[in-house]
């Protein structure tokens, strides 16, 4: 049979879905910033969210203030022949750019906060540089320590910005063949929540965005982001939000296979959220699911237990 010639352009109408999103928002972080001051608002975290603004805004300053470092051709060569995140957050060799973010951060932050806090942040000038490097390395593989919690959101908002510099400026095509499922495929790293696109080529798709470097990636629905198993998933949401589940714009969603869950956001009840930000928001869910026995698969970088 001959193959029909389509002239009505009807194949431009075919819905192309991404796979994979590169943080490619150039406003990123200050719509991030926004949503937290909105989130602020009557939030028994107020004055973290509040705080996390401040943060979220110079780290939209220090976005633009250097270009991004080109990704080594080994990294680049495994990426494409293995199918291996090209930005392996792990393995990845870090300039000393990071921590100029750092220091411009914090820098940044402390004009604008209250004494309470900038006394906090003094403590980074006690650190030398291997000492900042420990602890980006600790930030990284979730082993920070407890003493260092005012600091770890400073850390991982600095190698966000980092990591999200350099994301932006790969090509989509070389990681759209990585295919760990609960992994992000440029930099390896966790994700900090799922969230159920509205509008565009991602309307009404699931996708992971990553803690680290903002990247999403598509993955199916009901099905556990850590194991894998699309068995014993179910989803629980606060009683607090005063709404019925399926009115509420957070659940997590909790795996019976290996007992762990992360949240998923549903952008149709409300266009402006930010995985980063209304998971800080809702962490009287995280409660609620930790009493349940469940532990949580993906980190937030900007917050650590003690933090707040
Ligand atoms: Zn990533
Ligand atoms: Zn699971």
């Amino acid at each position: 049979m001959a193959t029909p010639i389509i002239t009505d352009g009807s194949l431009d109408r075919v819905r192309k879905t991404p796979r994979v999103v590169l943080p490619v928002r150039a406003d990123l972080f200050a719509e991030r910033a926004a949503r937290f001051e909105r989130v602020a608002a009557g939030n028994v975290m107020s004055g973290y969210l509040q705080l996390m603004a401040i943060v979220a805004r110079a780290q939209q300053s220090v976005l633009s203030r250097r270009s991004a470092e080109s990704v080594g051709e080994a990294a680049l060569t495994a990426s494409r022949d293995y199918g291996m995140p090209p930005l392996s957050a792990q393995s990845h060799p870090r300039t000393p750019e990071w921590r100029a973010d750092l220091a411009d951060i914090v820098g940044d932050v402390r004009t604008r906060v209250a004494d309470s806090v900038s006394i906090a942040l003094a403590a980074f000038d006690t650190l030398d540089e291997t000492a900042r490097e420990a602890l980006a390395d600790r930030v990284l593989t979730g082993t920070s320590l407890d003493e260092e919690a005012a600091l770890v959101p400073f850390v991982g908002a600095a190698l966000q910005t980092y990591f999200t510099r350099i994301a932006a400026t790969i090509d989509v095509a070389l990681v759209d063949q990585c295919d760990v499922p609960g992994i992000c495929p440029v930099c390896a790293s966790r994700p900090v929540a799922s969230i159920l696109r509205m509008g565009g080529d991602q309307a009404n798709l699931r996708y992971l965005v990553c803690s680290l470097c903002a990247t999403e990636w598509n993955m199916s629905r009901i099905q556990c982001t850590s194991c894998d198993t699309d068995k014993g998933v179910k989803y629980l949401v606060a009683h607090a939000e005063g709404k019925s589940e399926t009115d509420a714009a957070t659940r997590a969603e909790t795996c019976d296979e290996c007992k762990s869950y992360l949240k998923i956001f549903y952008q149709e009840k409300d266009p402006t959220l930010d995985p980063t930000a209304d998971d800080l928001a809702t962490l009287a869910l995280d409660l609620l699911v930790d009493e349940q026995g469940y532990a949580r698969s993906g980190p937030n970088l900007l917050f650590h237990p003690g933090s707040s």
